[in-house]
């Protein structure tokens, strides 16, 4: 039976001793091998014991049908001659988890590919401890590959996101080539950017980096100089198309409050409370102004969206924006022209439509549109020159769809470092493996 158990949960260098049943769960009693014994957590060396009193302690591991497993023993207290006292390794979990390596993985790649409810319901985990989890799998994933994962970086893109309602910041690194994040860390400034610069990379990595894109900031282009002599600095496509999507939300917001108006100026007024008297309701005119109202207050998702994602309902929502003839209209065709700028098949084509969409847009009318064109104007050459290097606007856009997807995902965790790792991990191409997909020590049966 201790030799099945141990085939089932795949527990390499570790006896079973006992198995019971408690309430829901089951209960398995291990130890390690003598040889795995008495081990420092942090450089693996055999120690001297520190206190023999110790008190079992419980990992969660893989559920076994629809139970919960855990697996229970006494870890001693070791005093390593380099890191001082600590609480013996295990094998079958990494150092400070009450979770087994198996669980670990298996809870981060679920949190990877599926909804945080999912994950909370499937495992049958607390959401804030899923982010200790992501950050112990996350480093142990780190430290496998080193410094090598930042060979072959030509083209990459900074770049800051907010979280906690705008109150924090971090600062994320993008691969323009594999389309993913490879670096992020909390705060935005001069010193977190030098600290990926500097630490990170090794001196070839920085010099084979030929193109950095962010956004206007001044600094980032002087630390750029500094540390990668030979990348060119650009002008990263998504700011350019978010300052159109931030004008647009703000003529929306400006047309719904003059159309809100104009339905309550057209409205009667009421003459006493109840509902309105043979007669006495709106006249069909308010209401269709009370109409148009609520078509620009629902549009906002329809505008932000790229033409070619809408759905049939967003589309009949911009439709009939089309046909009031709204400012709100001619502002979303600007915005997806400019969006088309970044579609050109060639330098001279993207100069046309660039040259094109900045002579309509001045003359538009709209002035949160002008106030962009003028800032588009200013930076016409970077746009053109990250046109010409080829830098899609999709594939950025993506990913920092992506990465604010994650961050909201990450609301929960209490620690910052831990919705890092759960950003590096599916944003990135670092990404866990499932248990039963690893090499590891494979357990004999029987
Ligand atoms: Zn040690």
């Amino acid at each position: 039976m201790n030799k099945i158990l141990r085939f089932i949960l795949a527990l390499a260098e570790t006896v079973v001793n006992s198995a019971r049943i408690e309430g829901d769960s089951i209960v398995v009693g291990v130890r390690p091998y003598k040889s795995r014994r008495r081990r420092c957590p942090l450089c693996g060396c055999v120690c001297g014991v520190h206190d023999g009193r110790s008190t079992p302690r419980r990992w969660r591991t893989l559920d076994i049908g629809a139970s919960k497993c855990y697996l229970e023993y006494a870890p001693v207290r070791v005093r390593c001659p380099k890191h001082g006292v600590h609480v013996e390794s295990v094998p079958w979990a990494r150092p400070k988890s009450r979770f087994t390596r198996p669980f670990e993985d298996w809870v981060a790649w679920m949190a990877v590919y599926c909804t945080m409810s999912a994950v909370a319901e499937a495992c049958r985990v607390e959401w804030h401890s899923v982010g200790g989890i992501c950050k112990r799998v996350f480093d142990d994933l780190q430290q496998a590959t080193g410094s090598a994962r930042f060979d072959g970086v030509r083209r990459i893109g900074i770049d800051e996101t907010s979280y906690k309602r705008g109150h924090k910041y971090l600062t994320v690194v993008v691969d323009h080539d594999r389309g993913c994040l490879i670096w992020a860390a909390e705060g935005w400034g001069k010193e977190v950017l030098r600290r990926f610069l500097r630490d990170e990379l090794t001196r070839e990595q920085r010099l084979s980096i030929e193109v950095v894109t962010a956004d206007g900031c001044r600094w980032i282009k002087t630390l750029v100089k500094r540390w990668c002599p030979r990348a060119e600095w650009v002008m990263d496509p998504f700011h350019v198309v978010s300052w159109m999507n931030d004008a647009l939300d703000s003529v929306r917001c400006e047309e719904w409050q003059v159309a809100k108006k104009a339905a309550r100026a057209a409205t009667p007024r009421r003459k006493g409370p109840g509902r309105p008297a043979a007669g006495d309701e709106a006249p069909q005119a308010a209401k269709r102004l009370a109409d148009e109202a609520k078509a620009i207050k629902g549009s906002r998702f329809a505008l932000v969206k790229g033409r070619e994602n809408l759905t049939e309902r967003q589309k009949a929502k911009l439709d009939q924006l089309k046909s009031a003839g709204s400012r709100l209209f001619r502002a979303w065709e600007l915005k997806e022209d400019l969006r088309a700028v970044y579609r050109a098949k060639d330098a001279a084509e993207a100069e046309a439509l660039l040259d094109d969409w900045l002579h309509r847009a001045a003359y538009c009318k709209i002035p949160k549109v002008v106030e962009v064109e003028k800032k588009v104007r200013r930076r016409r050459d970077d746009i053109l020159r990250s046109i010409s290097l080829n830098i899609s606007n999709a594939r950025v856009e993506s990913i920092n769809n992506k990465i604010k997807v994650t961050v909201k995902m990450g609301y929960g965790f209490r620690n910052t470092d831990n919705l890092v790792a759960l950003l590096m991990l599916r944003c990135s191409d670092t990404k866990p493996q499932l248990p039963w997909k690893q090499k590891t020590k494979t357990v004999k049966a029987a």
